[in-house]
């Protein structure tokens, strides 16, 4: 993709979810993230010394599994913002790259703040640009750099004059390498959600439990109750964030309230999904999973503890990888 559109953070998320029809596009996810020592928060380098989690803490501990934290408007200002996520229970994070040309800056993020963890994968509205070569690159990052999943990859059909084919080939080379890896994916789903089902039961077979691969999260999950089904037998988690936060979105409200508490994660999006409760403009920050994970709670009627405890049980049980990095920081009940 050449140029893409920027719209305004919350533009972006309500139409991500709700799938207003003008043709707005997310922002773009170029990497602009460079960080010195400097930028390094003290309560950073105290962390390090230390376990990020404390058991104690476990009730309250939310887990964002997408935010892209390098995105150019947080600028470099990730030290602040991970600060006031922690101070609002969001100690972990899942950082998804969506181009070759940012699988670097995702990196040094993650390395450089604790709590952070990097996916790698191409994005399919940037496959325009990706060539063949960048799937031997992405194969050899995820050899090197440990990621706890293969993404942002999947299908967007809602984008203008897209290339279906080109995306399918991106994403079925990318399900080739999660399977190579036995790794989860982390999958944008926008008005495609039947053709990546497709694929999906051709890699994962009958899903459930008869399957040894790892799965993955359908992230903003937007589709319909038969498709959220399909996703949670082939055992994908949804995840759900400021899309459910809107009194319109009827249907995602539906699906966050119905179903099964252990197939849901949170995740922000950041900077994009502005949640409902944040002003016009401004961009979505990690620390709004808590209120997020509030919003859930008050929609089923339990409490915001009892959504941070299975949220977190079902992104680590989806995350293998994040799980084991975690342990023994984390002792779940
Ligand atoms: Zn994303």
């Amino acid at each position: 993709m050449k140029a893409i559109l920027m719209t305004a953070a919350g533009e972006a998320s309500v139409l991500h979810c709700c799938e207003v029809a003008k043709p707005e596009l997310p922002s773009p996810r170029h990497p602009r993230v460079k960080l010195a020592a400097a930028d390094i928060n003290p309560l950073d380098a105290k962390l390090r010394s230390k376990p990020v989690y404390h058991p104690d803490d476990r009730l309250m501990n939310l887990i964002d599994t997408h935010c892209h934290l390098d995105a150019a408007e947080f600028g470099e200002h990730q030290a602040q913002l991970l600060t006031a996520a922690r101070a609002a229970g969001v100690n972990h994070i899942v950082v998804p790259s969506v181009t070759r040309a940012n699988f670097d800056a995702v990196r040094r993020l993650c390395e450089q703040h604790p709590g952070c963890f990097p996916a790698y994968g191409i994005h399919p509205m940037f496959v325009d640009d990706a060539t063949p070569q960048d799937l031997e690159i992405l194969r050899d990052y995820l050899r090197a750099h440990q990621p706890v999943a293969i993404g942002e990859i999947g299908l967007d059909f809602f984008i203008e004059h897209y290339d279906q084919a080109r995306q399918e080939y991106f994403f079925t080379e990318q399900l080739k390498l999660a399977r190579e890896f036995n790794l989860p994916v982390l999958l944008h789903t926008r008005r495609s959600q039947d053709v990546i089902l497709k694929h999906l039961r051709k890699f994962y077979g009958s899903g459930g439990t008869s399957t040894r691969l790892s799965t993955g999260i359908a992230h903003a999950f937007s589709g319909s109750k038969t498709q959220a089904d399909e996703f949670i037998r082939l055992g994908f988690k949804l995840g759900f964030g400021g899309a459910a936060s809107y009194p319109r979105a009827t249907r995602i409200r539906e699906l966050a309230k119905t179903l099964p508490l252990d197939s849901i994660v949170l995740e922000t999006d950041a900077p994009d999904m502005r949640p409902e409760f944040i002003e016009r403009g401004q961009p979505n920050k990690p620390e709004y999973l808590m209120r997020i994970a509030q919003g859930l709670a008050e929609l089923r009627g339990v409490s915001p503890a009892e959504i941070a405890r299975a949220t977190t049980e079902n992104a680590l049980n989806v995350l293998p990888e994040l799980k084991k990095r975690l342990i023994p920081a984390i002792i779940l009940p």
